[in-house]
């Protein structure tokens, strides 16, 4: 293998770019050439790509977003799109693609490799930490923390005028924002679309709380779960207690990452390029029990990654 490329693709997450110079650093120390592609699959059919080198990737570790863009193409999608694509493989001399991305850059990542045989590695970068096969993607640390500093400012003023607050987080299929930043900010309920809530139980434990004298209240509730405007009017109705709703939306996106998250992409960077030296064609990185290892690359998008239910159960019992 002598020369390889790197893509971002679908939504964005901090710590892309400390991936990207994992990948091109560690491929220039083995001697390779690295091709930055631009604009995800979109500048992979467009041909937006060139060669990248030591300096390409030098004083990103540090910031959020990547790059090299991002984008969501409806064209690679289609067989005439990847045949476009594959068109500038050949005229670029890929030999092996980096996708760094969550499990839809995945998908397409695959079905490119069923067609045209080049070795292709998923890197998992994505704020939803919602892929299967690694218990952390890029991106997610950093989100929660942002969510949970949200939580904090919040609890002071919840507190000073004893109020419930709901505080509304991305995730539109996936509670794992809600339930890791509402346990790390110690919210009252977490709500999540992976799990069948009742409103009354929300209403009841917070009215449970206001009668033991408890001043203030947070509601975590995950947008695929349900709104917070329409949890903050069914709770006015039940109890007749206001809450204020504040709705983070892409703020959870961007942010300088996390050294955690640094620390992860650059290991999973490294990985994928080991991988493709060692040979393997279809295959992701992922963190399992703190190591990074190889895993065929269906496993991210074969199952929806479970809930952690150990944490949500404790959750509750903290939050009583
Ligand atoms: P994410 O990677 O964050 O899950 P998307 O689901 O939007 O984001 O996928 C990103 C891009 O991956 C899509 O815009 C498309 O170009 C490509 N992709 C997704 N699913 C497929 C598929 N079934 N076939 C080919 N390409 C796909």
């Amino acid at each position: 293998m002598q020369r390889i490329a790197v893509l971002t693709s679908g939504g964005d997450s901090p710590g892309m770019n400390a991936a990207i110079r994992a990948v091109v650093r560690k491929a220039i120390y083995h001697g390779l050439e690295v091709i930055g592609i631009q604009r995800g699959f979109s500048g992979f059919i467009e041909a937006d790509m060139g060669p990248m080198n030591l300096g390409s990737v030098a004083d990103i570790i540090h910031r959020g977003g990547t790059i090299l863009r991002t984008a969501r193409s409806e064209e690679f999608k289609t067989s005439r799109g990847r045949a476009r694509a594959f068109e500038n493989v050949e005229r670029y001399g890929i030999q092996g693609l980096v996708v760094i991305g969550g499990d839809g850059s995945f998908r397409g990542a695959e079905i490119f490799h069923n067609e045209y045989n080049i070795p292709v590695i998923g890197v998992p970068g994505t704020i939803d930490n919602d892929i299967s096969g690694t218990e952390y993607s890029i991106g997610f640390d950093t989100a929660i923390n942002t969510v949970v500093e949200a939580i904090n400012k919040i609890r002071d003023t919840a507190t000073s005028h004893e109020r419930t607050f709901i505080l509304e987080v991305m995730g539109r299929e996936s509670g794992y924002i809600a339930l890791m930043a509402g346990l790390a900010g110690g919210a009252e309920s977490i709500l999540i679309p992976e799990l069948n809530f009742s409103i009354n139980d929300v209403c009841e434990k917070l009215y449970r709380g206001y009668k033991r004298g408890k001043l203030h209240s947070i509601i975590v509730v995950a947008e695929g779960a349900a709104s917070g405007i329409d949890i903050s009017k069914q709770i006015k109705e039940q109890t007749g207690l206001e809450t204020k709703v504040t709705i983070l939306g892409h703020l959870q996106r961007g942010g300088t990452p996390t050294a955690f998250d640094r620390i992860l992409a650059s290991r999973m960077g490294a990985k994928a390029v080991e991988l493709l030296m060692s040979s393997y064609v279809k295959h992701m990185v992922g963190m399992v029990e703190g190591r990074i290892v190889a895993a065929p690359l269906e496993a991210a998008f074969e199952e929806k990654k479970p809930i952690d239910l150990e944490v949500y159960n404790l959750a509750g019992i903290l939050s009583i």
